[in-house]
């Protein structure tokens, strides 16, 4: 119920308009987001990456329904590209990963735009792989809800015929991402595994927790048998704990852990300490009070954070 509260409230632009008020705001918003700008983020970043981090970058953009705004994204994705550059926080750590790279929601750079949708956001996507590799870093194309699976795989395809180092995301909650995991477990081929974050009919999704956690170790021991480069994103200690165990059973170094900004700081910083790659997953810009509250409504336990926040100075 509260999960449906907090989704309604990220809806209402009254609600919207009282928090983003709020001057309290600022505090909470700083744990959870990047910063509202281009400057912020390459800031945050540097603070990560001199704790010993890897950063993933999102613009937050996920509202696109015209043209003109998708074009905006691609923009800001090329500026804070080019600033991360020049800011020397792109070196390669191997040949499919960098220091900082971005990752990209296709829905912001036109895929639900129409019929043109999915060549819309495959040149887009193709200008920020462009960008990316110019910068020496790379992409990452996030996965959105279910409907939009095999459209983004398949403009993952496409670019990767470019851009091989281009990552994917695979959501342990499909019934079908097993198979998938399967198709892009080759070499070369960076894969990142979550829970998956969207509400989904039980046709497509186990709905279950302890069937979700079951198809991600599923899922995790194929990318690591596999070939390529899998990236552990989750917050949960128990699949952490078997991604270690996993990565010493098959003796590779080449897979990494990737976190939210904000969210378990402290063991992100563990696992770094103990030799671990840890990428963290900042995102960044105005459009952060829909991020906010969907990370709210993921874990209710947020809410006391956000409410005391919201009632002290
Ligand atoms: P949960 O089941 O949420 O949590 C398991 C346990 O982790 C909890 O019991 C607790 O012990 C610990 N924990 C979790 N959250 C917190 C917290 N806030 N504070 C303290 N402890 C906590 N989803 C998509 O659908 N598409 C994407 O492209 C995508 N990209 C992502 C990228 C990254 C780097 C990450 C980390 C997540 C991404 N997600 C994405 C979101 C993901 O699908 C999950 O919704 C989200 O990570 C929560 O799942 P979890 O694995 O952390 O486990």
């Amino acid at each position: 119920m509260l999960r449906t509260a907090i989704l309604a409230a990220s809806r209402s632009a009254r609600v919207q308009r009282l928090v983003t008020a709020a001057p309290v705001s600022r505090g909470v918003v700083n744990r959870f987001v990047g910063g509202a700008d281009t400057d912020a983020a390459v800031a945050a970043t540097r603070e990560l990456v001199h704790a010993g981090l890897t950063v993933t970058l999102d613009h937050l953009g996920e509202d696109t329904t015209d043209r003109r705004q998708a074009v905006a994204v691609v923009s800001a994705y090329r500026q804070l590209l080019g600033r991360l550059a020049d800011a020397g926080l792109t070196a390669r750590l191997g040949p499919l990963t960098a220091t900082a790279e971005v990752s990209v929601k296709l829905s912001a750079i036109g895929q639900a735009l129409g019929t043109d949708g999915d060549k819309l956001a495959l040149e887009h996507a193709r200008e920020i792989c462009q960008a990316a590799r110019a910068a020496g870093a790379t992409v990452t194309l996030d996965m959105e809800d279910h409907t939009t699976t095999d459209s983004t795989l398949g403009i993952l395809r496409e670019l990767r015929a470019d851009f091989p180092d281009t990552g994917a995301v695979l959501q342990a909650y499909l019934r079908r991402t097993e198979g998938d995991c399967r198709d892009l477990a080759t070499a070369g081929s960076r894969v990142r595994l979550c829970k998956g974050a969207y509400r989904e009919p039980a046709s497509v999704a186990y709905t279950k927790r302890l069937d979700v956690d079951l198809s991600y170790v599923r899922c995790l021991n194929v990318l690591m048998a596999g070939e390529g480069y899998p990236m552990l994103a989750t917050h949960d200690p128990r699949l952490i704990e078997i991604g270690a165990e996993r990565a010493k059973f098959y003796a590779t170094e080449a897979f990494e852990f990737q976190m939210l900004y904000g969210v378990r700081p402290d063991e992100q910083r563990r696992l770094a300490e103990n030799g671990n790659t840890v990428r963290v997953y900042v995102p960044y810009g105005a459009q952060w009070y829909g991020y906010l509250m969907r990370r709210l409504a993921e874990r209710p336990a947020n809410v006391e954070f956000f409410a005391r926040a919201l009632t002290s100075r």
